[in-house]
Order: C-alpha cells, then structure tokens, then sequence
C-alpha cells in the first residue's frame, strides 16, 4: 500500500515546500490554493482523521491550533482574519487520510460561504 502523501512530505526533511516544522508538526502550502494564503499544519504522527483521536490527541490537537495562529501572524493576516477548517470523512471532502488544519485567508472568505 503507498505511503500516505502527506507522510512522504514529512518524512522528507530536505522538502523545500515546508515552511515550518517543530518535533510535532509541519507546515505547508496547500498545492490547489482555495485562497491567496492557504496553508496546512499537518501531525508529524500519521492520525487519519479526527475519528482516530482521543483523549491522548488533546496536546497535538491544540498545538495545531497554536501553530496556525502563528503562521497567521507570520502572514500578517491574525487581524484581517483567516478560517480554520478541518474536513472528516467523505461527506467532508477529507482528501487525505493524515488529519490536517487548514488555515485559509489573506482575503475575503465571505464569497466562500
Ligand atoms: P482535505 O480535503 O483532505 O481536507 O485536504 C487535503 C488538501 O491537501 C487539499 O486542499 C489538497 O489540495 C492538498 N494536497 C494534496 N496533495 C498535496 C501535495 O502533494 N502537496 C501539497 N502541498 N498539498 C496537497
């Protein structure tokens, strides 16, 4: 079975396209932007979604929240605004089977819904 896509992103240290990476996440460009700024903070730990989390996830799970207002503020976007956004299951759209952030801004969302 091949390797998740978002697992052989970051097992790849020398990968130029993360823009961030501490001992528990990276951070990414999302390849097909929705918005001028759409990135991904991604677990270094392979969780395929949010169905897999538990109790023992709530760390991992606010660092990813932390991480992203960091990179927010790194965008200079924290006061014009952004969206988290977290797809779970098909009906979702969840594209990739390793839980992921989304941090989508750098212009109006309102169009978006
Ligand atoms: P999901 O729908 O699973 O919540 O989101 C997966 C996201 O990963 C999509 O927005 C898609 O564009 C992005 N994506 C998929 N493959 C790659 C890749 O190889 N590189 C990057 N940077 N983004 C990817």
């Amino acid at each position: 079975m091949a390797e998740c896509v978002f697992c052989t992103i970051v097992r790849d240290t020398t990968n130029e396209n993360i823009i961030y990476k501490d001992d528990k996440v990276i951070v990414i460009k999302d390849i097909k932007p929705q918005a001028k700024v759409h990135l991904l903070i991604i677990p270094i730990m392979c969780l395929k979604s949010l169905a897999y989390i538990g109790p023992g996830q709530i760390p991992i799970m606010g660092h990813l929240f932390v991480v992203a207002e960091e990179m927010a503020r790194r965008e200079g976007i924290t006061n014009s605004g952004y969206r988290l956004a977290m797809n779970q299951g098909e009906d979702a759209g969840q594209q990739v089977a390793h839980l992921h952030l989304h941090l989508i801004g750098g212009q109006s969302l309102a169009a978006m819904g």
